[in-house]
């Protein structure tokens, strides 16, 4: 009856079911930063240059109100940017920098899967 979602690693194939889709996305979330701490590192930086050419047309081709919605979803559990000292060091950027670019990588990629399940439904 209840929907459940599911969400699949990128790097290595393994899937994440949950009724909830913000405890799906933080179980994935914590399972990168576990298994592959390295592509997560070089997803941050590359996040933050894209987020930096194109951070106005994100929320030009998003719903508005889907996008804030799925912040709020990312962004608490954030368990990853528990270790602020050692994004900064990655990173050679402030924190909080950091944080929105990678929330907003997080919030794109969430984005598009969300848009493939209810498509084809
Ligand atoms: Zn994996």
């Amino acid at each position: 009856m209840a929907k459940r979602y599911k969400l699949t690693c990128s790097q290595c194939g393994r899937k994440f079911f949950d009724l909830d889709r913000g405890k799906a996305l933080s179980r994935l979330r914590k399972h990168l930063w576990k298994d592959h701490q390295d592509w997560m590192r070089r997803r941050i930086k590359a996040g933050i240059r894209k987020a930096k050419k194109a951070s106005s047309l994100v929320v030009a081709n998003s719903p508005f109100d889907l996008r804030a919605t799925l912040r709020n979803i990312v962004n608490p559990p954030w368990a990853g940017f528990a270790e602020k000292p050692l994004i900064e060091k990655v990173t050679g950027r402030p924190y909080q920098e950091v944080k929105d670019a990678v929330i907003d990588a997080m919030v794109r990629q969430a984005l598009s899967g969300i848009t493939k399940g209810l498509t084809g439904k």
